[in-house]
C-alpha cells in the first residue's frame, strides 16, 4: 500500500554519480582525510558483534582482522558465528519477509536513500576504515564509498521503475497484468577488494526489491562489513530485514548456501568459490521450497590491446593504472598487455621506464602508488606465480619491495610468454603483468579472447576499423576503447562479465534488480456481470 509520507520519492531528481575527491588539489579534503585516519586509528581493536533481528549478538569465539600494511596492527576482533546464529538469522529473515514483501516500493526506496545520506555524512571515515583494513590508497578507498552511495541511489530509482505493473497484450474481455515480486531470503556473500561498494550493492539490490538479507562479508574485511551494518541502523529498517554474520567463509557461507529456506544467493568472488556455490545451490535439500537462484560474479584475466596507431602517451599511464592500482587486486585489472609487433619495442620500453617511477610503501601514505597485498596467502600466491613466470617467460621488470612488515610483493612484468602459459591464463590477483606480442590486429583480438574469462578489456587505437572490430569481436562484459579497463561507474558502465567471469548480471545497470525478483502475470476476465457490494477492483501491487 502506498503511504503519503514517501510520496516525495515520486518526484526524485534523476540519478547522478557521487563526485570523487581530489586530495592532491583540495587541501580541505586532504585534511579531512588525515583526521579521519587518525580518528579511525583511535578506534582500532574493538570487539564487534553479529547483527541478527536488529540485535547485537556475541559468541565465545572471535577472530582478528589486521592491517595488511602492518599486520601487527589489529583492526578489530570479530565474533565467530556458531551454527545456531545461522539458524537465528534465517529465522529472523524468514519472519520479516512477508511484511517486507508487502511494503511499498516507495518506502523501500526511501530506506536506501536514507542510508545513502548516512554514508555521505561519514564518507571520510568509511574510506579511512578501508585504508587500514584492506590497504586501499586514499583515492581508491574514497571511490569505493562513492560507488556504494551510487548503488543506493541508483537501485532506489530502479525499483520504482520496476514496481509499476505493466499491461500486456489483451483481447476484448481480458486484462493481462505483469509485475514482479521478491523471492524471499537472500544471502549476500561478498569479497574484500571492494569491501563496501560490492557488499552494499548486493545488499541494497536485495533489500530494495523486497527480499530479506543475510550478509556475510569476507573474513578479510569484516570491520568494513560492520560499518555497512551501522549505515542501516539509524534508518530504522524493520527487524530481521537485514542481518550480518561473520566467521569462516566456507563454514558460514556453506551453511547459508545449503539452507533450505534460502531462495537467492548473491555472490561476488573467485571462480573457484562461485562454481562451488552454484553446485551446492543446485542440490535439493529436504523441505526446500525454492529452486535457488545464484547471482554469481567471478574473476578475470583482462587484456589491453595496443595497436600501431595508438597514442602511446595516453596508453602507458592507463595501462599502469589498470594493471597496478590497488596492487592489481581488482577483478577488472589488466593482467595481459597485447602489443602489436610494429610498436612492441617502443611501447614496452616506455612502459617499463614509467613503471620504475611508481612508489611502493604503506597505502596510508598518499605518496605511495602501490601498497601491500591483502594477506599472507595472497602474498604467497603471487610469489609462486612469479616463480612460475620465471620458468615460462622472461622477467622484464621487478620493482624493489620495502623492507617493512606487510604483505608486499614486487610489481612484476613478464614478456615472451606464450598465450597458453599459466601466467597468461590464470587469474593471479596481484601486480603481475604479462606482455604478449601480436602479429596484427586480428591476432591481438584472438589472443585477448583466448582465456576462459570474459570480464573487462580495452583497446588503444586510432584506427576506426580496429575499434569497430574490437566492439564486435573482443568478447568481454566491459570493453573500453582508448581508456583503461578499470573503474566502471554505476549507471554509466554497468559492470560484470560472462563465461567463467560470471552470470552477466551487470551490477549498476538496468537489468540487475530483475535477478532479485520473480515475475508474475494476472489475467482477468473483464466480461463480468457486476461485483458484489459497492467496492470496485483495480489492480495494484506494492
Ligand atoms: P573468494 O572466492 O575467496 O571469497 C569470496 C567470498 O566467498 C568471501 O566472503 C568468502 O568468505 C566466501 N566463501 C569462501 N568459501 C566459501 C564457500 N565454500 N561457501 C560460501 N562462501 C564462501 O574471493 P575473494 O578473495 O574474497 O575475492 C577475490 C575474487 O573476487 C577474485 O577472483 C576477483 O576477480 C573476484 N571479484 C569479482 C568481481 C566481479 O564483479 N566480477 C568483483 C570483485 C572481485
Amino acid at each position: 500500500m502506498k503511504n503519503k509520507k514517501f510520496s516525495y520519492i515520486d518526484t526524485l531528481p534523476a540519478f547522478k554519480n557521487e563526485p570523487l575527491a581530489n586530495f592532491a588539489k583540495n587541501k580541505d579534503e586532504f585534511q579531512k582525510f588525515l583526521s579521519a585516519i587518525r580518528s579511525v586509528r583511535s578506534q582500532l581493536g574493538k570487539k564487534y558483534p553479529l547483527y541478527i533481528d536488529n540485535e547485537e549478538v556475541f559468541t565465545n569465539t572471535t577472530f582478528q582482522s589486521v592491517n595488511p600494511n602492518n599486520p601487527s596492527e589489529i583492526i578489530g576482533n570479530l565474533t565467530n558465528v556458531d551454527l545456531s546464529n545461522v539458524s537465528a538469522a534465517i529465522a529472523a529473515a524468514k519472519n520479516a519477509f512477508p511484511a517486507w514483501r508487502n511494503t511499498s516500493a516507495q518506502e523501500r526506496a526511501h530506506y536506501l536513500l536514507e542510508v545513502a545520506k548516512v554514508a555521505r555524512s561519514r564518507i571520510y571515515e568509511l574510506s579511512a576504515w578501508q585504508i587500514l583494513e584492506v590497504g586501499k590508497q586514499w583515492d581508491q578507498a574514497y571511490a569505493d564509498v562513492c560507488e556504494a552511495i551510487d548503488f543506493l541511489e541508483y537501485y532506489a530509482r530502479e525499483t520504482l521503475r520496476l514496481a509499476e505493473p505493466r499491461q500486456l497484450e489483451s483481447i476484448p474481455g481480458e486484462l493481462n497484468t505483469y509485475f514482479y515480486e521478491p523471492r524471499g531470503i537472500a544471502v549476500v556473500i561478498a569479497p574484500w577488494n571492494f569491501p563496501l561498494a560490492i557488499s552494499l550493492g548486493m545488499v541494497a539490490a536485495a533489500i530494495v526489491t523486497g527480499n530479506t538479507v543475510i550478509y556475510k562479508p569476507s573474513e578479510l574485511s569484516p570491520v568494513v562489513g560492520f560499518n555497512l551494518t551501522q549505515l542501516f541502523r539509524p534508518v530504522g529498517l524493520p527487524s530481521g530485514v537485514f542481518n550480518y554474520l561473520t566467521g569462516d567463509g566456507p563454514t558460514i557461507g556453506g551453511a547459508l548456501v545449503e539452507h533450505p529456506d534460502v531462495s537467492l544467493i548473491a555472490f561476488t568472488g573467485s571462480k573457484k568459490t562461485g562454481l562451488h556455490i552454484c553446485q551446492k545451490a543446485a542440490t535439493l535439500y529436504p523441505n526446500q521450497p525454492y529452486v535457488k537462484r545464484v547471482i554469481c560474479e567471478m574473476g578475470g584475466k583482462n587484456a589491453i590491446i595496443v595497436d600501431e596507431t595508438a597514442d602511446i602517451d595516453e596508453a602507458i599511464p592507463s595501462i599502469l593504472h589498470s594493471a597496478f592500482a590497488y596492487q592489481g587486486q581488482k577483478c577488472s585489472a589488466c593482467s595481459r598487455l597485447i602489443v602489436l609487433d610494429a610498436v612492441y619495442d617502443q611501447c614496452v620500453s616506455r612502459l617499463v621506464e614509467t613503471a620504475k617511477t611508481l612508489t611502493i610503501g604503506p597505502s596510508e601514505d598518499p605518496s605511495n602508488f602501490f601498497g601491500a597485498l591483502i594477506d599472507k596467502k595472497a602474498q604467497e600466491k603471487v610469489t609462486s606465480y612469479i616463480e612460475i613466470g620465471k620458468k615460462e617467460a622472461s622477467l622484464l621488470y621487478q620493482s624493489p619491495t620495502p623492507e617493512i612488515p606487510g604483505f608486499f610483493v614486487p610489481l612484476t612484468i613478464f614478456n615472451n610468454a606464450l598465450p597458453s602459459h599459466r601466467i597468461a591464463q590464470e587469474e593471479v590477483f596481484g601486480p603481475l603483468l604479462v606482455i604478449l606480442r601480436a602479429k596484427n590486429f586480428s591476432h591481438a583480438i584472438d589472443l585477448a579472447n583466448s582465456t576462459e574469462f570474459a570480464l573487462t578489456g580495452s583497446v588503444f587505437s586510432r584506427t576506426p576499423s580496429h575499434l569497430q572490430k574490437a566492439s564486435q569481436e573482443f568478447r568481454v562484459g566491459n570493453l573500453y576503447l582508448n581508456r583503461g579497463c578499470t573503474g566502471a561507474i554505476v549507471g554509466r558502465q554497468p559492470f560484470g562479465g560472462f563465461r567463467m567471469s560470471g552470470g552477466g548480471t551487470k551490477a549498476g545497470g538496468p537489468d540487475y534488480l530483475l535477478h532479485f525478483l520473480d515475475p508474475r502475470t494476472v489475467t482477468e476476465n473483464t466480461l463480468r456481470r457486476g461485483f458484489q457490494g459497492n467496492s470496485s477492483f483495480s489492480f495494484t501491487t506494492n
